[in-house]
């Protein structure tokens, strides 16, 4: 899954990539016990919802300027509303932002040697 979160973000914005994060995804969420066709309805969902997670007000970072008000749409959050979203496509995204998570820590692994 980590593999092709990097693949997909240090490609060009590809047909491809996206693809295969696709596939991934709705193994994950298959494994976690979903159906395959809801599987990959919510995986493609979920990638387009990661996409645009960060609030459009403040572009994530949660406040407004530079007295640092805090930003109405998200409420400092930083990211979207995920509530209106469905059980198995928040699934999906916190998937998703793990295999980032997970990508970050072996980028910062590979700094520090
Ligand atoms: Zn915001």
């Amino acid at each position: 899954m980590g593999f092709a979160v990097v693949r997909y973000l240090s490609d060009e914005p590809s047909g491809s990539a996206a693809m295969s994060i696709v596939l991934h995804l709705s193994t994950v969420l298959v494994r976690n016990g979903h159906a395959t066709d809801l599987a990959n309805k919510a995986a493609w969902a979920a990638l387009d919802a990661w996409n645009h997670i960060k609030c459009p007000y403040c572009s994530g970072r949660g406040v407004m300027n530079i007295e640092q008000v805090q930003c109405p749409a998200c409420h400092g959050t930083g990211e979207r509303d995920k509530a209106g979203l469905p059980e198995i496509v928040r699934e999906g995204i916190s998937a998703l932002m793990e295999a980032e998570r997970w990508m970050e820590g072996q980028l910062s692994a590979k700094l520090k040697r």
